[in-house]
């Protein structure tokens, strides 16, 4: 008799196939499709991921998972691929077909209504949706099951095997110690150098981006570069890992630094073995463990010292409107802090405060805590508490994120994870290696990618996130390599001390 390895193996590579055909679609959807094309991407998508759904939950795969799930013999990988499908099978047969659909229908409108209702500036739009598209997550979180809060289950969907409290332990730590730190820095800026906001040619902007990228190390005949709306890295298949980014006229460095951001991104989907890719653990373990990628590029390296000292002769080269400025105006600049009420736009030291506004806001919507018919006003209290603004508008307010409004709940602190994974990553590369400095002033980063590739990249979802993190770091994920780090750059650049 096949084992049963060999019959899963077919459908698994079918149900790749799939993907790799709906991942397509999502990338054309968000870069070349003609807006006309929408209603009929739309549907097409649906029926491929209905059909998807299908294959996921044929009773067939049940059985299958219960054989190699009693075989001792089968390898670490294997066994890897069985642990996860079975996670994502036992998620999707316990909800309701009908509640499925329902909450993608719900997604759909909630999803048009948060497009009109933003530049409008009136939630009323969104809120029958949202409320309905609330109610619909309580009930598959509740369908899905979890041993000790709803939040548990939604958050498993982004950040698998890690529970709220865990979170919510770590943010709470997290903003303790970094608001006196953000407040200290903050009475300190002085004003914000004029650079940044000098108005740079766009074609020029992803000309420069197209240079670095490559001297990152992302590989062009594995990828390529478009613009979108907002910057997102994705992996289609074998071979074929996208990124786009954004131009900004007047904010010259927002293009760049989304340009690092995206091959953080791209760097790990390249780094996964091919035989890998398709295959349940052909992934990264999670999305924090994802974000650890981009935020390490973009931060620890993009927005460094000597990486600075590097881009910045090249970026005078190209941009004359640059001006005249040295390199510890840029370091400055690149690095200038400021309270904004737009999480995309925040920095290093206030962005993560925009994080624990949106995470105690679902928390609190999923423990019944709170209605979503009070959320602008919860949002404008929280904003105040955190950041010490309020929003003039819900634009710039609670209708900023597209988030919610797509099912996303359990999503935000996954930026806030990857942040700190990022910052103890660094560090331990740093402990192993010696410091990068020499080699990024000179704009060499492969050692740095070597080390990422063999710790994180290698091992795709073969271990969990936290598993895997204990692996690189040798402990648990803490607060204190971030404000470590955070505190030693900001007490180099404004002699502030705390
Ligand atoms: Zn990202």
């Amino acid at each position: 008799m096949t084992h049963p390895w060999e019959q899963l193996l077919p459908r698994l590579d079918e149900m790749a196939d799939l993907r790799h055909a709906a991942t397509l679609m999502h990338w054309d959807q968000s870069t070349k499709m003609p807006p006309k094309g929408a209603h009929a991407r739309a549907r097409a998508l649906s029926s491929i991921q209905a059909i998807m759904h299908d294959r996921l939950v044929d009773p067939e795969v049940g059985t299958l998972l219960g054989e190699l799930e009693a075989d001792d013999s089968i390898d670490t990988e294997r066994a890897a691929h069985v642990r996860i499908l079975r996670r994502d099978y036992d998620r999707a047969t316990k909800v309701p077909r009908d509640l499925v659909r329902e909450i993608a229908e719900t997604e759909g409108l909630a999803y048009q209504a948060w497009i009109e209702a933003k530049p409008a500036s009136d939630f009323s739009m969104l809120e029958p949706h949202l409320t309905k598209l609330v109610a619909l997550k309580k009930e598959q979180a509740d369908a899905i099951g979890y041993e000790s809060e709803r939040y548990d289950a939604l958050l498993d969907d982004f950040e698998p095997g890690m529970k709220t409290a865990e979170v919510e332990s770590l943010l709470t730590g997290l903003v303790l110690e970094l608001k006196p730190i953000a407040d200290a820095i903050l009475a300190n800026t002085g004003p914000r150098p004029d650079f940044l906001s000098r108005r740079f040619d766009e074609e020029k902007q992803i000309s420069f981006c197209e240079w670095l990228i490559d001297r990152l190390g992302y590989d062009m005949r594995g990828g390529r570069l478009d613009r979108s709306p907002h910057p997102f890295t994705i992996h289609i298949g074998r071979g074929d890992v996208r990124q786009t980014i954004w131009t900004r006229p007047k904010m010259p460095l927002s293009p760049i630094y989304a340009a690092i951001h995206e091959t953080g991104h791209a760097l790990y989907d390249q780094g996964i073995p091919d035989h890998l890719v398709g295959l349940p653990a052909g992934n990264a373990p999670s999305f924090g463990m994802h974000e650890s990628q981009s935020r390490l590029w973009e931060n620890q390296v993009g927005r460094g010292r000597t990486f600075t000292e590097f881009m910045l002769p090249h970026l005078k080269e190209r941009f004359p409107e640059v001006g005249m400025i040295t390199p510890d105006e840029f370091y400055l600049g690149v690095n200038y802090p400021q309270r904004t009420l737009i999480r995309v736009e925040a920095d290093e030291l206030t962005y993560n405060l925009h994080i624990v506004l949106r995470f105690e806001l679902e928390l609190a919507l999923m423990r019944d805590e709170l209605e979503v018919s009070d959320l602008p006003d919860a949002w404008d209290a929280g904003m105040e508490k955190h950041l010490g603004l309020r929003p003039e508008s819900q634009t710039e307010g609670v209708l900023q994120d597209m988030h919610w409004s797509v099912g996303s709940i359990g999503y935000f602190p996954t930026y806030t994870l990857g942040t700190l994974y990022a910052a103890a990553f660094f560090a331990a590369a740093e402990a192993e290696l010696g410091p990068f400095d020499d080699g990024l002033r000179a704009g060499e980063t492969g050692r740095l990618l070597a080390w990422l590739r063999d710790k994180i990249h290698r091992h795709a979802y073969i271990y969990e996130a936290k598993d895997l993190g204990a692996r690189v770091t040798g402990g648990d994920l803490t607060v204190a390599p971030f404000l470590d780090y955070l505190k030693k750059k900001y007490r180099e650049i404004y002699s502030v001390s705390f």
